[in-house]
């Protein structure tokens, strides 16, 4: 049977990652996964239960011991915590705010990269984040990294009625010891400040098709 096709998005906060991912997979029929949504889901979990974000053993135990189940829902992969999915509640401020220091966890990030490789079992992906490219399926070589103008990601978040200082959360992730966000080797980089998200995605379907097409003829010469 084929391999699975992993299509990896990687890029800063809000450069558009979650838009395009979406439309790329509907276009392609892949299943899409929001990998941030899963450390969301991490930081939310223990800031419920009352667990320091501030202490990584605390978080690694928290981590350890919570009851998860992966469910694809409509072509999207969701995590449920004890049957949950908490989909509003991982999009506050609060949320934003603590999530990179869970996400800078090594035993969380072990245990990440182990369930998004899982996902793997629901078909072919689209699989947005920050180390997708590097380090969750670093073997893909369908890689994207999506960048945009601090002022034009600041405008969108705006947009979307949410005020965040995403610099320091970029400088968080960028600087972090473990899979830190950056642009994976080979990686095809698009700065998408003036372009739509019609556009960016456009430009990323063009790329997989051509590389889809040279694949297929490989294989039919060898
Ligand atoms: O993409 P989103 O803004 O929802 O991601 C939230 C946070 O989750 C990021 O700022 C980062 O700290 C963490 N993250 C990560 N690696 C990923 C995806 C997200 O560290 N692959």
């Amino acid at each position: 049977m084929e391999e699975p096709i992993v299509i990896a998005i990687d890029g800063t906060s809000a450069s558009g990652k979650s838009t395009n991912a979406r439309l790329v997979a509907r276009a392609l029929g892949f299943v899409y996964v929001d990998t941030g949504a899963m450390y969301r889901t991490l930081a939310w979990y223990c800031l419920k239960n009352g667990v320091d974000v501030h202490d990584p053993r605390a978080v690694a135990r928290a981590c350890r011991r919570w009851k998860t189940e992966l469910r694809c829902v409509d072509g999207q992969v969701r995590l449920l915590v004890d049957g949950y999915y908490p989909e509003k509640e991982i999009r506050t401020a609060e949320v934003s705010a603590a999530v990179p220091h869970v996400a800078a966890v090594p035993a969380v990030r072990q245990w990440m990269k182990r369930k998004q490789r899982e996902c793997i079992r629901f078909g072919n992906l689209v699989m947005e984040g920050r180390d997708i490219g590097t380090n969750v399926f670093p073997e893909t070589e369908f890689k994207y990294f999506l960048d945009a103008s601090l002022e034009e990601r600041s405008r969108r978040r705006a947009a979307e009625g949410i005020q965040e200082n995403l610099a320091a959360r970029d400088q968080r992730d960028s600087q972090r010891a473990v899979a830190p966000l950056m642009v994976p080797l080979g990686a095809r980089v698009i700065n998408n400040s003036q372009m739509t998200p019609e556009q960016t995605s456009a430009l990323i379907l063009e790329d997989i098709r051509q590389r889809l097409a040279a694949r297929q003829k490989a294989r039919s010469a060898s």
